[in-house]
């Protein structure tokens, strides 16, 4: 084998040995009667409730753990037994005639199906067997299958057009195309931003305007005294699919949607609605979503960058069994970004975890009042039968929001 894939596999075979000890650390952690028993007293829940929060961890710990080792074992396989140049040549012989542009879109298109295909079954499983069994999903299996193929499509309509873009300014523009491609991914982020809740979002679920009365004339008052200009407050469907509760907002500009979700009000009483809301506007006023736009547009540069250093070292794509060729290049630097991102993984959650604390202490700030805030955390815990704590290590790498235990401690400490 090349050196180049060796060392690629050690790589990503050390990544995942961490990962799953990470996740067993946690296990075992959560795991422990005397903390859990501590846990519960100090959050006032019931052992009933911590019971139904541990079996769905294990569930879901075990899930994982057999899941992405025959998902990673199958796409270094892939890889080594020559994949990746068998679907190049395939995507040659089958787009003869074409530019390199259309040869780059068959390539990708075959790797994106290959992908949906192999993890249908994980899908299904996770579905249909282990949320099913903590009464969580509501989905039917045609309904599934109607949203999978949506998926795709819309990765086809959105997708196609922008790869095939990247492809044609790496091959066309020159030393400098990072630049244009950082360009052309920023303006297509944006316009997909703007789009998706009057567009893209209806396509997997229906919105209903939220009725006059309480909890819409609250909302409303509470988003004018912050200066939020709203498009509306929607209620979503999300039951239809899984009974985990949310809120959200979305869009851009005057195309900002405040989103909740039918099992959150079907849960809340409307102050810890409303409290739960203020938290979210406080992302908006304390510029978390401006930052967080920001932050994914340098992301982007920094990465069309790299690949840009890298693009001429033919060796990466000799010892992947590909030639080069801008969609050679893109699928290679994308294996090994996936080990430089697992490595930056912990600094993008401590950002996140840090905005949570802060959107919480503003949402205290702007009138909430800490018991209805942290009644409603504990009600959303309640019905997505999260575990309240998790090992401080395992919680640092992955978690953008903090544990429970310490949310409810700090809201504590603050008010
Ligand atoms: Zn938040």
């Amino acid at each position: 084998l090349p050196r180049l894939l060796v060392l690629f596999l050690v790589l990503r075979v050390l990544q995942h040995a961490i990962e799953r000890g990470l996740a067993a650390l946690n296990h075992r952690y959560t795991n422990d009667p005397a903390r859990r028993a501590e846990v519960a007293r100090l959050l006032g829940i019931s052992d009933a409730e911590m019971d139904k929060a541990i079996a769905y961890a294990r569930d879901r710990y075990r899930f994982g753990a057999w899941a992405s080792t025959i998902e990673l074992l199958a796409a270094l396989g892939f890889i080594v037994l020559g994949g990746l140049g068998a679907v190049d040549d395939f995507a040659r012989r089958f787009a003869t005639g074409t530019t390199e542009i259309g040869v780059g879109l068959v390539f990708y298109g075959i790797l994106g199906l290959l992908t949906a295909l192999f993890e249908l079954p994980f899908s299904i499983y996770s579905t249909f067997v282990i949320e099913e069994k903590h009464g969580f999903n509501r989905q039917t299996l045609g309904g599934f299958f109607l949203d999978r193929v949506k998926g795709l499509i819309l990765a086809a309509a959105l997708g196609g057009p922008i790869l095939g873009a990247i492809l044609g300014i790496m091959q066309w523009l020159g030393p400098s195309w990072w630049l244009w491609a950082w360009g052309a991914v920023t303006v297509f982020t944006l316009f997909t931003a703007w789009i998706y809740p009057t567009l893209l979002a209806p396509l997997f679920n229906k919105f209903t305007p939220l009725p006059p009365g309480e909890p819409r004339s609250g909302i409303e008052a509470l988003a004018a005294r912050l200066g939020f200009r709203t498009g509306g407050v929607f209620v979503m469907d999300a039951s239809r699919r899984t009974a985990h509760g949310n809120a959200y907002f979305t869009g851009l500009f005057r195309q900002k949607r405040i989103v909740l979700f039918d099992t959150l009000l079907e849960a809340m009483q409307p102050p810890e609605v409303l409290a739960v809301l203020a938290h979210e506007l406080g992302h908006f006023k304390l510029h978390h979503v401006r930052w967080a736009l920001l932050r994914s547009t340098l992301h982007t540069g920094l990465v069309f960058w790299l690949l840009s250093q890298a693009l001429p070292l033919s060796p990466f794509y000799r010892s992947f069994g590909l030639a080069h060729s801008p969609h050679a290049a893109l699928v290679v630097f994308g294996l090994w970004l996936g080990l430089l991102e697992f490595l930056l993984q912990p600094l993008q959650s401590a950002f996140l975890r840090r905005h949570e604390f802060a959107a919480d202490n503003f949402a205290l700030r702007a009138g909430a009042c800490a018991d209805d805030l942290s009644r409603a955390l504990l009600k959303l815990r309640e019905k997505s039968r999260l575990l309240p704590f998790s090992h401080p290590l395992y919680s640092r790498v992955y978690h953008s929001h903090p544990p429970l235990v310490e949310r409810l401690a700090a809201l504590r400490s603050t008010s």
